[in-house]
């Protein structure tokens, strides 16, 4: 193929400042705030630039539903090609037989994976919603636990670690059709072997809802639950710096099943634009740059943690293998949600979380948007050291946010 423009001039400069001022506007505040202030949200990253042109490509106007050389539409060719590209990278990354790339969500990833491997009403065992499971493993409010009936395992109160004896306990008594393994705030690796052999041990599929540490299996920093699931789902757009989307992973007498859960049972037309942007994002994944990221986000992280620590902080599990750390802010004598506005103040911005236990909330950080900007282990034992002043005295916040504002300088997202 001969290209013949490039995609820079495909549109005049500032578009959009021009025809919609308003939105612009918003636009560029919402940049200025992401690199002005500092994103300790465990879910969230800094994608590429070329990740970006993707997503703000010709592709976002194609229609293509089906899969690659079986589509619902003509004029799928090239739109094909930069599927079955992302798909290769996909398997070739993370050593799967099967890849799936269309999921729009990591929420629709496990929708999927039910459908593919259950029917309503079946049971099923996952981690407890106050224990760090997510939405879609059980919640009342979501699809799963109004079609299935789950069971929650935990985390002990005091070790805050999976208690793997009560996973299996709870898999002999329910006799679970299937087993999620995977949490929104769980900051240790998941012993993918052991869950296998509980679910082994009572005829179980194994799902790993890997969304979170998917980016540090990319990059050789976390172990992969591939070897071990029936099924993986995963987002594109956590550690692993892709556009926001969703990502199945399993072996090849699931993929029909699998591809069928997708479209057309769950989904319509593939977003054509995000597939390219996350064949792009799996190609930067692949580079030994990516590897060395994954592994300055755990460092980044155990250096957060023993920063905390330091500031007095309850540091879940006593540290972090992974991104992402859970705290409890209590001994500096504040609750969750007042810390969280006190820091959102002072420019540093994160979540609440479940705590192991019960009935207290604590705070969840994650490393994976400030390494990506260039920071390393002294930079978060500075901010460990801001986030107990902010907590510790209300007029400091202040002052933090200077510090913020000049931090962030030092360190920009998008440079240039
Ligand atoms: C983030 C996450 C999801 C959902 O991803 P969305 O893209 O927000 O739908 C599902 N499961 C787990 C464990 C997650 O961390």
């Amino acid at each position: 193929m001969v290209v013949t423009r490039t995609l820079d001039g495909l549109l005049p400069a500032d578009v959009l400042g021009r025809q919609d001022p308003e939105l612009a506007e918003l636009l560029i505040g919402e940049l200025d705030r992401q690199s002005t202030t500092l994103q300790l949200i465990a879910a969230e990253n800094f994608t590429s630039p070329a990740v970006l042109a993707a997503l703000g490509s010709p592709l976002a106007n194609k229609y293509a539903e089906g899969y690659p050389g079986a589509r619902h539409h003509g004029g799928c060719e090239l739109v094909d090609v930069a599927e079955r590209l992302a798909v290769e990278r996909a398997k070739a990354l993370f050593g799967a037989e099967h890849a799936n790339v269309q999921s729009h969500s990591g929420s629709s990833a496990v929708l999927a994976a039910y459908a593919a491997l259950l029917r309503p009403g079946d049971t099923v065992l996952a981690l407890g919603l106050p224990h760090g499971g997510h939405l879609t493993h059980g919640s009342p409010a979501n699809f799963s636990g109004r079609w299935f009936d789950f069971v929650g395992y935990g985390v002990d109160p005091e070790s805050g670690l999976i208690d793997y004896e009560q996973v299996h306990a709870l898999a002999r008594t329910h006799r679970p059709k299937a087993i999620v393994c995977g949490s929104i705030s769980y900051p240790r690796h998941i012993d993918y072997e052991a869950f296998r052999a509980v679910a082994d041990g009572v005829g179980a599929y194994l799902i790993a809802d890997a969304a979170h540490p998917i980016g540090l299996v990319a990059g050789g920093a976390a172990p992969s639950p591939v070897p071990y699931a029936d099924v993986v789902c995963a987002t594109t757009h956590k550690v692993l710096r892709g556009p926001r989307g969703g990502m199945l992973l399993c072996g090849a007498e699931l993929a029909e099943r699998v591809d069928r859960a997708v479209f057309p049972f769950t989904q319509g037309g593939a977003q054509m634009h995000t597939i390219a942007a996350k064949a792009v994002a799996f190609g930067e994944a692949a580079t030994p740059a990516f590897a060395a990221y994954a592994h300055q986000v755990v460092a980044n992280a155990q250096a957060l943690a023993a920063g905390l620590t330091a500031e007095g902080l309850a540091v879940t599990t006593g540290g972090t293998d992974t991104h992402l750390l859970t705290l409890d802010p209590a001994p500096l004598g504040v609750d969750a949600r007042t810390a969280r506005g006190r820091l959102a103040a002072a420019g540093l911005v994160l979540d609440t979380c479940a705590l192991p236990h019960p009935d207290v909330r604590g705070l969840r950080l994650g490393t994976a948007a400030v390494t990506t900007q260039g920071m390393g282990e002294a930079e978060m034992a500075r901010i460990a050291v801001l986030l107990g002043q902010a907590l510790r005295e209300e007029p400091a916040g202040r002052l933090v946010r200077e510090e913020v504002r000049d931090l962030t300088g030092r360190f920009p997202p998008y440079p240039g």
